[in-house]
């Protein structure tokens, strides 16, 4: 299945070039056009599923296996010290293309990035509560 305006599925198909460092029959990993640091890839899945709710069980557990190959590869030949792997669902989360990808963040010292959050103050009552929320009847 694929998405006639999907600029990731013409990409994970080869229907627009990219630069690639690894395809199969399900997946294909590209360069990412805008790096947070050199490296920066993005594992694609050549069908369309928007996001993760979306994605079968099936290729998720492929594509976090096509991202650990990469990422012993990519750490031997770019000399890299730390990878983030970042996946965003939804505009609220930073998603700008809405067709499945994990970014695969190649981390160097002294890169200049910062990936992260702020952490919040909790206690184990609000620690309780949510875990209530998640897992309870
Ligand atoms: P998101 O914000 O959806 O998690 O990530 C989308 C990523 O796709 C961004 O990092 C952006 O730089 C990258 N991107 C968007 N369009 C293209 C494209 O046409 N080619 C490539 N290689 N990367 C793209
Ligand atoms: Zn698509």
């Amino acid at each position: 299945m694929s998405n006639e305006n999907c600029i990731f599925c013409k990409i994970a198909n080869g229907e627009i070039p990219s630069q690639t460092l690894y395809e199969d029959d399900s997946f294909r990993v590209i360069l990412d056009l805008g790096p947070a640091t050199k490296g920066h890839a993005l594992v694609i899945p050549k069908e369309h599923y928007a996001n993760l709710y979306e994605l079968p069980e099936e290729q998720a557990g492929e594509a976090m296996k096509v991202a650990k190959k990469m990422a012993a590869r990519m750490t031997d030949r770019l000399g890299c010290e730390g990878f983030n792997l970042i996946q965003n669902n939804g505009d609220l989360a930073g998603q700008t293309v809405f067709h499945f990808h994990m970014h695969m963040i190649p981390r160097y010292r002294a890169d200049g990035q910062t990936i992260g959050w702020k952490p919040q103050e909790v206690t184990q009552e609000e620690l309780e509560e949510v875990k209530k929320q998640i897992c309870g009847e």
